[in-house]
C-alpha cells in the first residue's frame, strides 16, 4: 500500500491500491495464519504473488524475524516442486514476501470442491509433494507444515509446496523450544509433542505426508479428530489411537499408510524417495503423474461439491427405497386381488 492511501483494508476485500512497486490485482487468492497472500505484478506486467505480514504482526518482533527466516531460508531453494520466493521488503511497515505466483489452488480448496479423491488421484498428488519433500531434506531443512492448504496444484499438473514459514534445518540453526511445537497439530507427528527439543526430523514430514494422503482420499483425519476437538482432544487421539483403514484403498495403499503414520518414527519410511517408491507401485503402469494431476485439475471445472450423500441408483433407475415402495404396493395389490378371487366361486 503507498503511504498516501493507508487506510485499513479489509483482508477480503479487492484491494486497488499497490504494495511497494507492485499493482495489487484483485481479491486477496488466501489468507493464512500469519499473511494475506495478493496477486500482483509490477511495471513490466511480471505477475507475482505478495504475502503481506498482517499488519498487526508487523509490529512484532518476533514475527517479523519469523517472516524474516520464512525468506532466508526458501530464497536459496530452486526446484519446480517447491514456490519460488524473490524478495523480502518492508512497505510503510507492512512486510511483505515477493512470491512466485501459482495460477491454480490448493488442495484444501479440491477437496472441497471434489470430495474425496480416487486412489489413482490422491497417490499420485502425494507422489509429487514427496519429490519436493526429498529434494528439501537433501537440503537439510525440513517443511513442518505440510497438509493441504500448503499444497498447490496448476492447470499442467504441477505440484508446488508453499508456506516455509515454519520450515528449519534439520540440525543445527537457533531452535527455540517455543519453535518445537509450531506446526498444525492434527499434521503433527506424536514425537513434535511433549516437549521435544531436538532438531526437528524430515520423519515428521513424512507423517505428515502420511495425513495428507489419508485426508485426500477420505476428506477426515486417520485418527478422527474433528474440527471441534480442541488441542488437548486432539493430542490424546493421535497419540493413542491407530490410524483408520481406508474403505477406497486397497490392502498395499493401507499399509503405506499405516507405515507413514507409525507412532514410533523409526517404523516409518526412512526417507521421502522410499515413500515415494512404495507409492508409485500402486499406479497404474502408463500413468505419469502429472497427466493424471492435470486430468484432475480438469475435473474442478466440471464438479459440483458433493453436499449430500445420493444414494446410488439401482441399474433400472429404481432407488433401493423405491422398491420397498414397489414390493409394498404389489403386496397390497396381490392380496385386494386374492381376497376378490376367494369371494367369487
Ligand atoms: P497458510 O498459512 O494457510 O498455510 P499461506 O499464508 O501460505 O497459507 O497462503 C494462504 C493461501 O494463499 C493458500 O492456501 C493459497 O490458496 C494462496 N497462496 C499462497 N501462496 C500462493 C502463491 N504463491 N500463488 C498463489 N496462491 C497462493
Amino acid at each position: 500500500m503507498t503511504k498516501n492511501n493507508a487506510t485499513v483494508v479489509l483482508a477480503d476485500q479487492p484491494r486497488d491500491d499497490t504494495i511497494g512497486e507492485y499493482r495489487v490485482l484483485g481479491r486477496p487468492l488466501g489468507k493464512g495464519g500469519m499473511a494475506t497472500v495478493y496477486k500482483v505484478e509490477d511495471a513490466e506486467g511480471n505477475v507475482f504473488a505478495i504475502k503481506e505480514l498482517f499488519p498487526e504482526l508487523g509490529r512484532q518482533k518476533e514475527f517479523i524475524r519469523r517472516f524474516r527466516r520464512e525468506f532466508e531460508l526458501a530464497a536459496g531453494l530452486n526446484h519446480p516442486g517447491l514456490v519460488r520466493h524473490y524478495r523480502l521488503f518492508e512497505d510503510n511497515l507492512t512486510w511483505n514476501l515477493v512470491l512466485e505466483y501459482v495460477e491454480g489452488l490448493d488442495c484444501k480448496a479440491l477437496l472441497r470442491k471434489l470430495g474425496p479423491l480416487a486412489p489413482d488421484e490422491a497417490v499420485a498428488l502425494t507422489c509429487e509433494v514427496l519429490d519436493a519433500l526429498a529434494y528439501l531434506h537433501r537440503q537439510k531443512l525440513v517443511h513442518r507444515d505440510i497438509k493441504p492448504s500448503n499444497v498447490l496444484l496448476t492447470p499442467e499438473g504441477r505440484v508446488k509446496l508453499s508456506d516455509f514459514g515454519v520450515a528449519r534445518p534439520t540440525a543445527g540453526g537457533d531452535l527455540t523450544r517455543a519453535d518445537a511445537v509450531i506446526g498444525t497439530p492434527v499434521y503433527m507427528a506424536p514425537e513434535l509433542f511433549g516437549g521435544h527439543a531436538g532438531p526437528p526430523s524430515p520423519s515428521a514430514d513424512i507423517y505428515a505426508c502420511g495425513v495428507f494422503l489419508h485426508e485426500l482420499l477420505t476428506r477426515r483425519n486417520p485418527f478422527g479428530v474433528g474440527s471441534k476437538d480442541d488441542l488437548v482432544t486432539t493430542i490424546a487421539k493421535i497419540t493413542t489411537t491407530a490410524p483408520r483403514r481406508v474403505a477406497s484403498a486397497n490392502e498395499e495403499l493401507n499399509d503405506i499408510l499405516k507405515k507413514a503414520l507409525a507412532a514410533e518414527p523409526a517404523e516409518r519410511f526412512s526417507n521421502a524417495g522410499e515413500m515415494r517408491e512404495a507409492l508409485e507401485t500402486l499406479l497404474p503402469p502408463s500413468s505419469i503423474p502429472r497427466r493424471l494431476l492435470a486430468l484432475l485439475y480438469a475435473r474442478v471445472g466440471k464438479e459440483k461439491p458433493t453436499k449430500k450423500k445420493t444414494v446410488p441408483k439401482e441399474p433400472l433407475g429404481l432407488r433401493p427405497a423405491d422398491l420397498v415402495g414397489l414390493g409394498f404396493l404389489f403386496a397390497v395389490v396381490g392380496l385386494v386381488l386374492s381376497a376378490f378371487f376367494i369371494k367369487v366361486p
